[in-house]
């Protein structure tokens, strides 16, 4: 499992997000990046962040 916290980007959101494997992870941020955070469609700008901040989960 992964996991992500979107407060380790956005400071101040609390937003966080599980799932199987880092595209998991992607296909959800890329929508709260839109709709969240007001990020252009379809918020692919966020990947590279994103990444370098999934963390294994137990
Ligand atoms: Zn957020």
């Amino acid at each position: 499992m992964k996991t992500f916290a979107c407060g380790d980007i956005i400071p101040g959101c609390g937003s966080t997000f599980t799932a199987d494997d880092e595209a998991g992870i992607l296909a959800q941020t890329r929508r709260h990046a839109v709709e969240a955070h007001g990020m252009a469609e379809p918020g692919t700008d966020s990947d590279g962040p994103v990444r370098a901040h999934i963390r294994d989960a137990a």
